[in-house]
């Protein structure tokens, strides 16, 4: 697998590049910094972070959503989008490879695998 055909290749052209990524995820109580806002909104890759952090990400600020968006949002969809099982190791800790080669299967991205048409 080669890093452009990763599932989260489209991140390399996010706006929030080189930004320090604590500004991403703040308490709830706490109010997300204009600047990271203002790089969502400008985002050429806003559609890809928005629909994978709706899939995958429970924690942090993606896409100009909060985690207490996302939630609402998935809760409002007529069918939540699935989120695949972490595969765990057997001392409970999530089996990183695994979990890559899953994202892979689910993109059909894997190496040696054809890409769909
Ligand atoms: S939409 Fe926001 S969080 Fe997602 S890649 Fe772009 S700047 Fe980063």
């Amino acid at each position: 697998m080669t890093a452009a055909n990763h599932p989260m290749a489209w991140a390399d052209q996010g706006a929030c590049v080189g930004m320090d990524t604590s500004l991403f995820y703040i308490e709830s109580s706490e109010q997300i910094a204009p600047e990271v806002e203002a790089a969502c909104h400008r985002c050429p890759v806003f559609v890809d972070c928005h629909t994978w952090a709706l899939r995958h990400e429970a924690f942090g600020y993606w896409a100009g959503t909060s985690e207490r968006q996302r939630r609402r949002l998935r809760r409002a969809l007529p069918t939540p989008p699935p989120r695949p099982p972490q595969p765990r190791r057997p001392d409970g800790a999530v089996d990183i490879r695994a979990l890559c080669a899953q994202l892979d299967a689910e993109a059909n991205v894997g190496a040696g695998k054809p890409r769909k048409p």
